[in-house]
């Protein structure tokens, strides 16, 4: 028997000691990678995912600006009660064309975020006639999804084919659903989504795969994760976000048309919620526009650059103080560090030195692998990646960055 506020303080107290304990900052104004915290000075950050630095592009606030004037603020209503515009649709039309050439007879559906998109998803093609196989490290709007859903959830150990082709040979259901990230948003490695496809091939499952991280920034024209690999399948199910690289908000949801259309009439986080405002749709359109234009393609390849230097100046720094930075070249670098009290405090005296990088510790990643991720945006220049490379130099040599803690 406990009461609430002895329940709620006990839970607090659990954080604490397990340095688990998160807090939000208030951002006061973004200008690019520079923020304005509430009651401090400028700092670099580190930490976003609008790696592309498209959410403050002058193109983007005009168009958001001008479909506010054509559409209003808000849509008023669910997409199945006179809340689905044409504004939505457009977006459908375009989003579809994007990813025609990997999906025969390619549908789009928009939601107004990722979270729902991946739980209407999970619910809607995870019934109790079917087995989920999926990753371990799956971000944790389809652990949700897959969590509400009917069918039995499969999980094998991060990036293990085997193990996944073990569990897909064994299901006992009569349907089968591969589910993955194409880059994995704690870890920023890349999924081998041709084996996994293969899999589904020889299994008839659909593969399922979450590209928040990979839109706008994999395959020539920005277009993600298929284009990338050049994939091409019926059985695909590719879902994308749109506040991260495109820097607006929502997701996408490509499949062909018979997926779609159950996910219409059957994908309850669809059905049941306000459709997002049809501004946010048009804006959209010029976001798309940018991505697969000539401010995409030097943006990735200055992201690449980035990347490059990101990598040679920080490996001398983690070998030195016996942390793990994995080889990558995208925008996300984790530098895993192992427990709360050192990733906090490298992250406090990151910040005395003027940068700003979320330390990321459980339950978001595994006990044990406490990390600052570093996530590089078009913003960013070399300059920033130098001070941050020369400010983490600094907190190993001054041994800050061991000095753990005292325990309560
Ligand atoms: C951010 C993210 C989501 C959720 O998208 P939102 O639009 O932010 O709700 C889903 N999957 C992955 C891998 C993500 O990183």
């Amino acid at each position: 028997m406990c009461t609430w506020p002895e329940y709620l303080e006990r839970a607090a107290a659990a954080r604490a000691e397990r340095q688990m304990q998160r807090q939000r900052r208030e951002v006061d104004a973004v200008d690019g990678a520079r923020y304005a915290l509430a009651g401090a000075s400028s700092l670099v950050a580190f930490g976003s995912n609008d790696y592309l630095a498209l959410s403050h592009h002058p193109a983007l606030r005009q168009a958001l600006a001008e479909a506010a004037w054509r559409w209003g603020t808000g849509s008023g209503a669910s997409h199945l009660l006179g809340g689905h515009t044409r504004a939505h649709a457009e977006l459908e039309t375009r989003l579809a064309q994007w990813q025609a050439a990997y999906i025969p007879q390619v549908r789009a559906l928009y939601f107004g975020t990722g979270y729902l998109a991946n739980l209407a998803l999970m619910t809607a093609l995870g019934p109790a006639e079917a087995t989920l196989v999926a990753d371990k490290r799956i971000h944790a709007s389809l652990v949700d999804g897959a969590r509400l859903a009917a069918g039995v959830l499969r999980i094998y150990p991060h990036a293990d084919y085997a193990a996944a082709e073990r569990l897909l040979a064994r299901a006992q259901t009569p349907l089968r659903l591969l589910v993955t990230d194409s880059v994995f948003s704690m870890d920023g490695d890349l999924a081998d989504l041709p084996r996994l496809l293969a899999l589904a091939e020889r299994f008839d499952a659909l593969l399922v795969v979450d590209d928040a991280h990979g839109f706008g920034l994999l395959g020539a024209q920005g277009r993600g994760a298929l284009e990338h690999f050049a994939l091409r399948s019926p059985r695909l199910v590719y879902m994308a976000t749109l506040g991260k690289a495109a820097g607006v908000a929502g997701a996408v949801v490509c499949a062909r048309a018979q997926i779609i259309d159950h996910l219409v009439n059957t994908g309850r986080a669809y059905i049941y919620t306000t459709a997002s405002p049809p501004a946010l749709a048009q804006a959209l359109q010029t976001s798309l526009d940018l991505i697969e234009g000539d401010y995409g393609q030097q943006a990735r390849v200055r992201l690449r650059a980035l990347a490059q230097q990101l990598q040679q100046a920080l490996q001398p720094v983690a070998a030195r103080a016996g942390w793990t930075l994995p080889v990558r070249k995208g925008a996300i670098h984790p530098l895993i560090v192992g427990d709360n009290a050192t990733a906090l405090r490298l992250a406090a005296g990151l910040e005395a030195r003027g940068l700003w990088l979320p330390a990321v510790r459980p339950p978001t990643v595994a006990a044990g692998t406490a990390r600052l991720r570093i996530s590089l945006s078009a913003a960013h220049h070399p300059a920033d990646v130098q001070r941050l490379a020369e400010a983490l130099a600094d907190l190993v040599a001054c041994g800050d960055a061991f000095s753990s803690a005292p325990r309560p």
